[in-house]
């Protein structure tokens, strides 16, 4: 063979051909080839017989990087499965799905580490240090007793100052050491905690999802404490038993140490966890340690998806509603439904784990698409909690807090718990105004209010992150009366530590967990009962456990009522949901109230009332009479520049050009639209955006792709930013 078709990382949607030299590349290998002046690593894609160009025009690949294929048959077509469902090139999404280390071109194994040890003169020497060398003092400590590899150091916040100058006084020296894998996997017994005795739901489940040879979709339906993570772990043990591995998906605030636990606990096995804050080498390290089998169990984010397997024979995507599964730019997968994909590929079964369901899936499991597993009955120790709604109107707040919400605060207090306080809006307050003439300070890239932050003394715009230092004076009147509007998460506490001041109240949103690790510090301190106020944004209900919490408040549920996302509503029970289920056990049963001005509003009725099922069941109601997903399917197009006026030709062209294909007029199809999004203006650009809706997923996807050639030569396309995104979640 001759030809070698590429994709390679540009923003063409095509794939090119060149001439294979001395090496022979196998489909699937990485290449480097020249690519105008540069040189740019592509995958070998096909090696056709015939190219549209004459063979001694094609340029030659100048190196094969890959022996073998960079992924087996089932991911590398959940790849390309990606790209066409996802409309996104195919050599961009290879080269986005894979490890940075393989993108830059590192071999795909094991590589040989840059190791650091102590020399003779560094042991006989050292007492002769300068006393205020501490950081060199600090490394000849640390290798002491043993060798440590250069990344390690690295981690470790060695500076390569510091290493350079022991180095030169010969007290250390660096040397390279084959990796070795010792992990002994497969093996025998991978159990070494005795499961649970399972209730008769948990049973009949974790017989269900065993008895599934091929691919198969289940839905595990249970309330928070049902044991749902019981069951993921004894569906698991046996495909452990068998020698084959398990991909575990989380969403990203749910990879906690706690989650990491329950598996290395139970299991007898290596656990590869990856997630966005590993450096280049430690991901490239866990992918091919999955990859060559030296560990049996991954657990990461969505990006973790793409990690191959050996021998894979079990996803699990917990949480499976959760919206940090969708990808928000470049290539827009919904990592769900990506990994439903990879398991039909791999012919394996998938277990969905939520205690709120999307709708999305819920429907699937109502149309018999996906086995539907529930747990109605809490396996722990918790008890269900206590919801109410208090009526707010014409009440007094005080940051946001009404007096019989304070007074409750109180009891729950003094009784010895621990409180939790919702509020999804940080910084001290939303909005500075000037008293005098009423002048609101607003980002102007954005044409949207700044938020007041008082820690820092900043002016932020949470839609562009500008920063700016707080104003004493009105930009438009002069006076110094500016006074922040509405409430943040900042102010709360502050008003907490005031109101409250025999207890300390600590803050947990995106502001105040900015440090690495400050996060777990603050949950470590929250178990420890040294706070008993927390007050949090979404990320506070997330993933984590609090026994002591006996009170939770959703201080602001009217803003999540009434907003322009048609998925606003469902967002809000989910969250409702986990923060009750978060709450108390059976010995301190928790309580929970929504402050409100509408405790009529329907939604909030059955939500209370009966809970997450019915409410999904009258919400899915909702969507199918406003043709709304999953009862339709959506393409959003959107398009941004400086002026807007390109922006919105753009996409009435793109219109044009949908509804000039046969396959619009054929059948069901609507557009809405150009008009401007939601968040009309970002960051100094004028939002554009065009919605297609269609009632078939297939037609939809084969409108988009047939129309997409004829979009991309558009002359705008390229003189506006845009974008297309398949079952969008966010429409802002
Ligand atoms: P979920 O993931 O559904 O929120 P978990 O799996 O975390 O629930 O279980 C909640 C608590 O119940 C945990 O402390 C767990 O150890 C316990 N648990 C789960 N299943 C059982 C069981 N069959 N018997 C006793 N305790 C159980
Ligand atoms: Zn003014
Ligand atoms: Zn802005």
């Amino acid at each position: 063979m001759t030809i070698a078709r590429i994709a390679l990382p540009v923003p063409l949607d095509k794939l090119f051909d060149y001439r294979i030299g001395d090496t022979q590349p196998k489909v699937g290998a990485r290449v480097k080839v020249p690519f105008g002046p540069r040189q740019l690593i592509g995958m070998v894609v096909a090696l056709p017989q015939h190219s549209d160009y004459p063979i001694e025009k094609l340029k030659a690949i100048s190196q094969v990087l890959d022996a073998e294929p960079l992924w087996q048959p089932p991911l590398y077509q959940t790849l390309q499965w990606l790209s066409h469902y996802y409309q996104y090139p195919l050599g961009d999404t290879l080269n986005l799905l894979m490890p940075a280390a393989l993108r830059q071109g590192k071999p795909a194994s094991m590589q040989a580490l840059k190791m650091w040890r102590i020399t003779d003169q560094g042991r006989n020497e050292q007492h002769t240090l300068a006393k205020n060398a501490h950081q060199q003092a600090r490394l000849l400590a640390a290798l002491t007793n043993q060798a440590q590899s250069h990344s390690d150091l690295q981690q470790a916040e060695f500076s390569a100052a510091t290493i350079n100058s022991l180095a030169k006084k010969g007290w250390i020296e660096s040397f390279f050491e084959a990796q070795k894998n010792t992990s002994l996997w497969p093996k025998q017994a991978p159990l070494k905690q005795a499961p649970l005795q399972l209730n008769d739901e948990q049973a009949l489940a974790v017989a269900t999802i065993q008895s599934q040879h091929e691919f198969a979709c289940l839905l595990l339906e249970g309330i928070t404490g049902s044991g749902k993570t019981e069951v993921y772990l004894q569906a698991i043990a046996p495909v452990l038993e068998q020698g084959k591995q398990v991909l575990v998906l989380v969403p990203e605030i749910g990879l906690t140490p706690q989650t990491i636990a329950r598996f290395t606990e139970r299991f007898d096995v290596p656990v590869a966890v990856v997630h966005s804050n590993l450096n280049d080498t430690e991901r490239l390290k866990a992918w091919l340690n999955a990859r060559d089998n030296h560990c049996a169990i991954v657990i990461g984010t969505r990006s973790a998806l793409f990690t191959p397997f050996h021998d894979l024979g079990l996803i699990v995507v917990d949480e499976e509603h959760d919206a940090s599964y969708k990808q928000q730019d470049t290539i827009r997968y919904h990592a769900r439904d990506a990994a439903i994909m990879r398991a039909n590929k791999e012919q394996i079964p998938i277990v969905l784990g939520s205690a709120t369901p999307s709708l999305e899936t819920l429907y699937n499991a109502q149309t018999g698409k996906y086995h539907h597993l529930t747990l109605k009955r809490r396996a722990g120790n918790a008890s269900l909690t206590k919801n109410r709604l208090l009526d707010i109107k014409g009440m007094h707040c005080e940051a946001g807090l009404s007096a019989p919400l304070m007074a409750q605060m109180r009891q729950h207090l003094q009784a010895g718990n621990q409180v939790m306080l919702f509020l999804n809006r940080r910084g001290f307050a939303p909005a500075l105004i000037c008293h005098e003439c009423g002048w609101l300070a607003q980002c102007p890239r954005c044409e949207r209010y700044y938020t007041v932050h008082q820690q820092s003394q900043q002016l932020c715009c949470h839609h562009c992150a500008t920063q700016r230092p707080l104003p004493h004076q009105c930009h438009q009147c002069g006076s110094t009366q500016l006074a922040g509007v509405g409430v943040g998460t900042e102010q709360l506490e502050q008003t907490l530590q005031h109101l409250f001041p025999d207890f300390s109240a600590i803050r947990i949103d995106r502001d105040s967990t900015r440090r690495k690790g400050s996060l777990d510090q603050a949950l470590t301190a929250i178990a420890q009962n040294q706070h008993q106020i927390l007050i949090g944004t979404q990320m506070l209900a997330k993933g984590h456990h609090f026994p002591n919490v006996t009170l939770v408040g959703l201080i602001d549920v009217d803003s999540a009522l009434f907003c322009n996302d048609f998925r606003a509503p469902e967002r809000l029970a989910q969250l409702f949901v986990q923060v009750a289920g978060r709450a108390g056990r059976a010995s301190k049963p928790g309580e929970v109230v929504l402050q409100t001005h509408h405790p009529e509003h329907p939604l909030l009725l059955s939500l209370l009332r009966s809970g997450y099922g019915p409410f999904a069941q009258e919400a899915l109601n909702e969507r199918r009479i406003a043709e709304l997903p999953p009862y339709s399917h959506l393409c959003l197009f959107r398009a941004e520049d400086h002026q807007g006026s390109q922006a919105e030709l753009f996409l009435s062209q793109v219109k044009q050009t949908l509804e000039a294909h046969p396959e619009f007029k054929a059948h069901d199809h609507f557009i809405m639209g150009p008009m401007p999004a939601p968040m009309a203006k970002r960051a100094g650009r004028y939002r554009w955006q065009l919605i297609l809706q269609s009632n078939q997923r297939s037609l939809r996807n084969k409108l988009i792709s047939q129309s997409k050639t004829a979009i991309n030569i558009l002359p705008l396309s390229n003189k506006v930013r845009w974008s297309m995104d398949v079952d969008p979640q966010d429409m802002s």
